[in-house]
């Protein structure tokens, strides 16, 4: 062990280094304080000292101050004894109070220089033991921090940190979600000790689909995450390779293994995103992403791949903001019902669609082909289904004597609900409509599932003098058989047939199709969008009906509707 001898006194200095030799130490002599304090602040200098209290310039206890203010770490670092001429006793408690370990007074007795440094050295010894077990256990306990103990795998907080990481370096990295489809029936069957080695296995087959070098982290219970360097700039060839990527795993997840005696197989749903350099992103953001791709691979099904797609997310982000401003304006009874006149070929109103409307603070009148199918997703149809129907039925109260019929879209779903008929009935009854004016119009679609139910409650709605209009007609399933079975007044030749009128040779033999029907079941017909002079003569020259479309009259407000046509 290297013993620094610090003393101004030569001879003083020699005598030090001779009984120190003896005891084994390897001395290095240095006749000033400044030299001293070099020695010390070396990293491979030596790391206990007998300081002379007296130099020129910096003192014997100048020195340890100095090295005790020091970093913290260093502290315990070196054994310090000074060496005084003064035995007062005052002195060697200033000295100890400056931080030194120890105290010779000159002249020195061999003996207790030998005794004093050797103590020096077992504290040292003991200083150094504790500071490697310490290390050992931060060491430990960082593993245990960042790895997850089931798989072995690191875990979340690894990940975040190497998202952070791979973040500062150029270029574009996949973040993988990977997610087990399904696991917790596994769970649930073969108890949680197998849960776990399936969990280890399904980390490993990851690791293995990925390659070695891959970062592959256990991020949630049944969730894995890895990162993956791309090459390249262009989007799709970056999806390409996450997809490349991406199919390796699903593939290796394709082969059944065993648990207990089952042959088991599992997917995975994978949800990708690109972790891209930029201080606008945290790690966070990423992994929503990623979480959010995912997302979409589940409700396709499971057993795929998503990427995350910055459009598919604005634009399910508008829909949720849209449907939560369209609650509010049911609420606020935004909804407003329009209404579109149905003419005879000389223009004279006989009837009318309700339409609905939404009547927007800031975008203004939001047309229904939007707000519908977003209603038709979150239930507010049935509230909407309600005002309009209220809306409708009072309309027929004020205009008694007029006498025309009021046509009513009604969703699929409105008309699945049990309570439909019920609903419906209680509306007449509590406004005193006549229920003989109102059509309900339904869609083809609605005959898919549940076909007796539904031809039992428009019988029902039937009997109470209600009439039904099969909307947009030919555009969906439709079978004859039903058409007949249902107690159902009118079709409506959806506007997608009249449009091309009548030029387009497809369109004119549907419209033909769809009249001959109305004759032979003897159904009233109504002919959706209707916008030229061609048109009307084209159909009036196939068939009786009325006309529905902008050539006689765009939808408005009921009171405009009123005043202009009826
Ligand atoms: P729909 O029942 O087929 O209604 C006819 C649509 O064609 C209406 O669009 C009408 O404004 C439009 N139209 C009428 N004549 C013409 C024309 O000459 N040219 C053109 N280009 N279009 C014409 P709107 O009002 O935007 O309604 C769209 C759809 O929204 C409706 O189609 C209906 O399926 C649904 N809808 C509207 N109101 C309601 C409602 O109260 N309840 C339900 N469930 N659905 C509704
Ligand atoms: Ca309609
Ligand atoms: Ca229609």
């Amino acid at each position: 062990m290297k013993l620094l001898i610090a003393d101004d006194d030569k001879i003083s200095a020699i005598l030090l280094r001779k009984h120190a030799s003896a005891c084994g130490f390897e001395p290095i002599i240095v006749h000033n304080g400044e030299e001293a304090y070099g020695q010390l602040s070396r990293e491979d200098g030596p790391r206990i000292a007998i300081l002379d209290w007296m130099m020129p310039g910096i003192t014997g206890v100048d020195i340890v101050q100095k090295i005790r203010a020091g970093k913290k770490d260093d502290k315990a670092s070196h054994y310090l004894i000074v060496l005084t001429a003064r035995s007062e006793k005052e002195d060697i408690v200033a000295a100890l109070n400056a931080g030194a370990d120890d105290y010779i007074v000159k002249p020195f007795d061999p003996g207790e220089l030998k005794a004093r440094l050797e103590a020096g050295k077992r504290i040292l010894t003991l200083t150094d033991h504790l500071t490697k077990a310490l290390d050992k256990a931060k060491r430990l306990s960082d593993f245990i921090a960042h790895f997850d103990q089931t798989t072995g795998l690191p875990n979340y907080l690894s990940l975040l940190e190497r998202i952070e990481s791979v973040q500062a370096s150029p270029g574009f990295h996949a973040l993988f979600l990977i997610n087990l489809d399904n696991f917790k029936i596994i769970n649930q069957i073969y108890g949680i000790g197998n849960g776990d080695l399936v969990l280890n296995y399904a980390g490993a087959l990851i690791k293995q689909a990925l390659g070695d070098n891959v970062f592959v982290s256990r991020a949630t219970a049944d969730e894995y995450a890895a990162i993956l360097p791309l090459d390249g700039q262009d989007a799709d060839v970056l999806n390409n390779q996450i997809l490349a990527r991406a199919d390796k795993i699903h593939e290796v997840f394709s082969r059944p293994f065993a648990v207990e005696d089952d042959l088991i197989t599992m997917t995975v749903s994978i949800g990708v995103s690109i972790i891209t350099e930029g201080i606008e992103n945290n790690s966070d953001e990423f992994l929503r992403r990623a979480d959010f791709a995912l997302k979409r691979a589940k409700t396709a099904g499971g057993n795929r791949t998503e990427i995350h797609d910055f459009k598919a997310e604005q634009e399910l982000q508008q829909r949720y903001k849209l449907e939560r401003e369209l609650k509010a304006a049911i609420e606020q009874e935004e909804i407003k019902m329009f209404l579109q006149p149905q003419c005879t070929k000389d223009g004279k109103a006989v009837a009318v669609e309700a339409l609905a409307r939404w009547i927007h603070p800031e975008k203004g009148l939001v047309s229904p082909g939007i707000f519908i199918p977003i209603a038709e997703q979150s239930d507010l149809i049935m509230a909407i289904g309600e005002s309009m129907l209220e809306q409708a039925c009072r309309l027929l109260v004020d205009t008694e004597d007029l006498g025309f019929s009021v046509s009513i879209n009604v969703s699929p779903k409105q008309f699945q609900d049990p309570n439909y008929v019920d609903f419906v009935r209680s509306m007449i009854s509590k406004t005193g409509a006549d229920a003989s004016r109102i059509i309900l119009e339904v869609t083809e679609g609605l005959l898919i599932q549940d076909v007796d139910s539904i031809i039992g409650k428009m019988k029902l709605l039937a009997e109470c003098g209600i009439n039904f209009s099969v909307d947009d007609f030919g555009t969906g399933y439709s079978s004859l058989i039903y058409l007949k079975r249902l107690p159902i007044k009118e079709l409506k030749i959806d506007r997608a047939f009249v449009k091309d009128l009548p030029h387009d040779k497809n369109d004119r033999a549907i419209v033909e199709s769809i009249i001959a029907i109305a004759r032979h079941m003897g159904f009233k017909l109504v002919a959706e969008g209707v916008e030229t002079d061609e048109q009307v003569r084209f159909l009036a020259s196939r068939g009786d009906m009325l006309y529905q479309g902008y050539y006689f009259a765009k939808p408005a407000p009921a009171r405009e509707i009123l005043k202009k046509y009826f």
